[in-house]
């Protein structure tokens, strides 16, 4: 009998998160949908009408709260096969917005980078481990192409600077496990109509989870240390 892969994705109560969740439990695999709400990761999960859909406590910006979310989730399954980081921020956007390099606040940006950098940091600190020790992993890192150097421009730095660094970190951790049994790979949704995304964003979060899904079950033969869109490569 083959035991059913066991995934945690980041940010899962809504949006693009949401939706990787719900397709990776088409698939079979039991999900476990990590929330900074409780009460909210509850309903997202019983919403996948999924009996081996769970939900856990985890906010990536909290230490505490990434151990015990990890912790919980081996303690229900024994395994994590599969980490989706798709919890994040884009703190430009608020009131008053920063619109260029010289209006950004450190502490705001610091914020920025304690949920799309460190915490995808401390949720692959505490899920590796496990992973090594089962010898498998998939992990997909929700960047954007506002972080691709190569296309930089004007226009929500925080953001572009958080999913830069959040490049570098798959890239310099996929240097690090090598051609071994853990892929980690870095992924450009689309413009997304989320509440991130806004109303006016042309794509579906259906079609955004469809890459994430294909990252999160890669075969042994499959890409690491990657940047793709639409399941092809993208530019760093
Ligand atoms: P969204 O609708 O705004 O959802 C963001 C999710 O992240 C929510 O579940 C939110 O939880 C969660 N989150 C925020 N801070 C968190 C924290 N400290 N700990 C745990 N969860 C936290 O965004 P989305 O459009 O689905 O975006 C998902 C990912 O795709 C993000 O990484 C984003 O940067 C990336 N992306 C999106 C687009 C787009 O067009 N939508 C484009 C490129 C990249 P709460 O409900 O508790 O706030």
């Amino acid at each position: 009998m083959t035991v059913a892969r066991v995934a945690l994705i980041t940010g899962a109560n809504r949006g693009i998160g949401l939706e990787i969740s719900r397709q990776l439990a088409a698939k079979g695999l039991t999900v476990v949908l990590g929330a900074r709400d409780g009460a909210k990761g509850k309903a997202a999960a019983a919403s996948l009408d999924n009996a081996k859909a769970s939900s856990v406590v985890l906010d990536v910006a909290d230490g505490a709260s990434v151990t015990k979310a990890v912790e919980e989730t081996i303690a229900r399954h024994g395994r994590i096969d599969v980490l989706v980081n798709n919890a994040g921020v884009m703190l430009d956007r608020g009131n008053p917005p920063v619109t260029g390099v010289l209006a950004i606040p450190p502490a705001l940006l610091a914020d920025t980078l304690a949920v799309n950098l460190t915490g995808p940091l401390r949720v692959i600190q505490a899920v590796l481990p496990h992973m090594q020790k089962a010898g498998y992993g998939r992990i997909v890192n929700l960047s954007s192409r506002m972080g691709s150097l190569g296309e930089m421009q004007a226009g929500v730095p925080m953001y572009r600077i958080s999913k830069t660094a959040l490049n570098a970190l798959t890239r310099v951790a996929a240097a690090e496990l090598g051609s071994g049994p853990i892929k980690i790979n870095a992924m450009h949704p689309g413009w997304i109509k989320t509440d991130m995304g806004g109303p006016s964003a042309p794509g579906n979060v259906i079609d955004a989870a469809d890459t994430a899904v294909w990252l999160a079950t890669l075969a042994d033969d499959g890409p690491t240390g990657g940047f793709f869109f639409e399941r092809k490569p993208l530019a760093w």
